[in-house]
């Protein structure tokens, strides 16, 4: 039995993870049985109640294996408020340390690139500290000499075990890893990052290892992309890197994310990486693909390889097929294209 709390959200939130629970339930054969728990939270919650979720938010969430998400953000909330109410508190909680960014061509999604080649690639970002850490200040506010500082944490601990799994991820894939480092020009943080990527590079001889700048990494990405296979970076450079594997890999509803805690102590959280797109949310329209992307890593993790492989099989079938929805160039609405998948699922 998998336990999965679904949290839908905003916007097109609960409409693909909708999309996404009918695929999974499709796909779920003897001896996979699902149990999803649906929590309506995210910036109506927070509209009504002055908080994204409840005060035992974190704890009610503790006893499920996984956690399905939509999508969180309204334009009448500010940004900081439903990061900082929900998602955040969860990925941090929960030690949700590795950010699992894949990103293929799937058959039938054009890429903007001319030559994309046989894209294939992952971005292991690191989640919980780094740049994004929330440690600074600013001082002489409102005058002439103001200063913002804020710092970048780097623990031995952190950076090696993203990098850690960074090796583990391309060992199970073509074997190829590059490090995103930018020791050029960061002085203190960047070398001891490529300090400790060697280090464990040692322990992993089957796997070709470097290390690249990442702004020229970025450079790379655009223009052959298909050469890479793995790539481990900070949360910075994971963040921007994987919006760039994301984009050249077609469109933003496609693609999915996963936060993990692979020691599998706390659950882990999947969800595609756009957000609530208000534009066109309650229409019917939205791509549920990056959900359904989700809920097939969502599985795999769960112990159900094969049946999340089944549902990436079936989602780019139907892809190929034409079934598209708007976004993709097609006429599809998010209900006709979750059907062909469930279709081809045998549902
Ligand atoms: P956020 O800050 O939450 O990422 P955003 O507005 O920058 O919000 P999205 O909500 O992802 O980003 O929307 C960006 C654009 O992509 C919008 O025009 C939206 O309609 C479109 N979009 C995003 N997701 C999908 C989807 N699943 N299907 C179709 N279009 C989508």
């Amino acid at each position: 039995m998998v336990r999965v709390a679904v949290i839908g959200g905003d916007g097109i939130g609960p409409e693909v993870v909708r999309a996404g629970m009918r695929v999974m339930e499709a796909a779920a054969d003897d001896p996979l049985e699902l149990r999803f728990t649906e929590f309506e939270w995210g910036c109506e919650y927070y509209l009504e109640h002055g908080r994204m979720m409840p005060e035992d938010g974190i704890e009610r969430l503790r006893g499920f294996d996984e956690i399905y998400l939509g999508a969180v953000g309204w334009p009448t909330v500010p940004d900081h408020v439903s990061l900082w109410g929900l998602l955040l508190p969860i990925r941090r909680r929960f030690d949700q340390y590795v950010n699992l960014r894949p990103a293929r061509l799937l058959r039938g999604v054009e890429s903007p690139l001319a030559n994309p080649g046989n894209l294939d690639v992952t971005v292991v970002r690191e989640n919980t500290e780094g740049e994004y850490s929330d440690s600074g200040g600013r001082i002489y506010k409102e005058t002439p000499h103001e200063i913002a500082v804020q710092e970048s944490i780097f623990t031995r601990r952190g950076v090696e075990r993203i990098v850690r799994y960074g090796f583990e991820e391309a060992k199970g894939r073509r074997g190829l890893l590059v490090g995103a480092t930018k020791s050029n020009g960061i002085s203190i943080t960047m070398p001891f990052f490529d300090e400790i990527f060697n280090e464990v590079a040692r322990e992993y001889p089957e796997v070709e290892a470097s290390l690249m700048h990442a702004d020229a990494l970025a450079a790379r990405l655009v223009l052959d992309p298909a050469r890479f296979d793995v790539i481990v970076g900070s949360n910075l450079f994971g963040d921007l890197l994987s919006e760039i594997t994301a984009a050249v890999s077609g469109a933003i509803g496609i693609a999915p994310s996963a936060n993990l805690n692979p020691e599998g102590a706390f659950p882990s959280l999947f969800e595609p990486i756009h957000g609530s797109a208000p534009d066109i949310a309650g229409q019917g329209v939205a791509n549920p693909a990056g959900a359904i992307w989700a809920a097939a890593l969502m599985l795999e993790h769960a112990g159900h390889p094969k049946t999340g492989g089944r549902i990436l099989e079936a989602l780019e079938e139907t892809l190929a097929s034409g079934i598209r929805t708007r976004d993709l160039g097609g006429e599809a609405n998010t209900e006709e294209m979750t059907d062909a998948v469930v279709e081809r699922l045998g549902g």
